[in-house]
């Protein structure tokens, strides 16, 4: 028996645009950080409604450098969820802070505003709650625990571009967004990633961070102000070899602190504008793909649709479904092994992280994490992309039908 090709979980979406977008830099004098990646942001910033966003090579990148401009240190505690691709929890570790983990609701997936707030110690430093599978998290409620508390508040919306929450798009309002451009997300530079925010502050800190904590702006040469005024000799200074001017030499700039290169090309930026053209279009293949998938599968006994909140518009990142092992009659782990057998490129999103052995020092039991682990066992991960065809669509609605249909599979 065949079972047509393999339709993977996720892939992205290249048109003859973004080629021509990305030779017209290579033809160019500019491969790296140039007007692209300024043209990039702008346009970026524009649609996702913040004031500013600094691009760069990865959505794990962006983490990084949110983490830093946020000021986390060792002593810091900052929550997060479990139910997570690792990155999230890495920034953390990244600074030397502990991550702390607060369990998911268990309808949305979603970190639990209530959770947080019982995990919150005087050593809470911030919370980075993570929009899941594309589905806004209950901001209202995580912005009330971080008032109360002073804490900052870092959303990863890696999953989650075009998103909405109470009618306005995930970007402009927490103290700072990431985003990733890897192919399985909405858009893509091939790697890269972006942070958004409002604050002038965080965005110096951040543009600093991504190219080595280098600043070329006299305003903020800590040393070249120092020296206004005072015996010169004494300090290095940037008057040094540039006679006795109280100008600063052309050549000079400072490094104020420990960055990193985490820029992103303008061979890269120009794919991702061509492709940021391409968000809206994007965002209603997904939804219509979800749509088919609610419909083909709201009157399958065993089979959980995805539960979304009345507030939020999802972005459709992931759709992800629950087996019921009791209705279904076999459980999550012989139906991926039945659809993976038929080329539906199933997957699970996510291990939880405290069971990866990386995190094993921090003491978590499976135990503490009724939402997430419930979540692990029974959920699995459909294909969904902007480019996905009726066709393949179909296939996996009746590949799944037909799991239903022989019940107690040999597995
Ligand atoms: C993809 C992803 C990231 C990391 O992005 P990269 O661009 O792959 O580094 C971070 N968080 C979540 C939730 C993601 O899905």
């Amino acid at each position: 028996m065949t079972y047509g090709g393999f339709i993977p979980y996720g892939r992205q979406w290249i048109d003859e645009d973004d080629i021509a977008a990305v030779v017209e830099v290579l033809r160019s004098d500019w491969l790296t950080t140039g007007p692209k990646v300024k043209e990039f942001e702008e346009a970026f910033a524009t649609y996702v409604n913040a004031e500013y966003a600094v691009s760069f090579s990865s959505g794990t990148a962006a983490l990084h450098a949110a983490a830093f401009a946020a000021g986390f240190g060792p002593g810091d505690e900052v929550i997060t969820t479990p139910i997570t691709f690792v990155a999230t929890a890495n920034c953390i570790l990244y600074m030397g802070a502990t991550p702390v983990f607060a369990d998911i609701d268990p309808r949305t997936y979603n970190i639990d505003p209530e959770q947080v707030a019982r995990k919150v110690t005087p050593r809470t430093k911030a919370v980075i709650p993570v929009h899941f599978a594309g589905q806004p998290c209950d901001l209202d409620a995580i912005h009330q625990v971080a008032r109360e508390h002073g804490l900052v508040v870092i959303e990863d919306a890696a999953h989650a571009l075009g998103a909405e929450y109470k009618g306005k798009r995930i970007g402009g309002l927490s103290d700072m967004t990431i985003f990733s451009f890897h192919p399985v997300k909405h858009i893509t530079t091939g790697e890269g990633g972006m942070v958004t925010t409002n604050s002038r502050q965080l965005y110096e800190k951040l543009v600093m961070f991504r190219n080595h904590g280098i600043t070329r702006e006299r305003e903020k040469w800590r040393v070249w102000r120092e020296n206004i005024g005072t015996n010169a000799d004494q300090y290095i200074s940037p008057q040094n070899g540039f006679g006795n001017s109280k100008l600063a030499a052309p050549w000079y700039y400072e490094v104020q602190f420990l960055g990193y290169n985490y820029r992103l090309s303008d061979i890269q930026a120009a794919l991702g504008l061509s492709q940021l053209k391409k968000a809206d279009y994007f965002l209603k293949c997904r939804e219509a793909i979800a749509k088919a998938y609610n419909q083909g599968f709201a009157h399958l006994p065993g089979i959980i649709i995805p539960y979304q909140r009345d507030e939020v518009r999802s972005s459709w990142h992931l759709y992800v479904i629950q087996v019921n092992e009791r209705t279904a009659g076999f459980n999550r782990d012989e139906l991926f092994i039945f659809l993976r057998e038929r080329n539906i490129g199933v997957n699970i999103h996510y291990i939880p992280v405290y069971r990866q052995p990386l995190y094993h020092h921090l003491g978590y039991c499976s135990q503490d994490f009724p939402g997430a682990e419930g979540y692990y066992h029974r959920t699995l991960t459909l294909p969904l992309f902007s480019g996905m065809k009726e066709e393949e669509i179909a296939r996996v609605v009746s590949t799944v039908t037909q799991a239903l249909k022989h019940g107690d599979f040999p597995s």
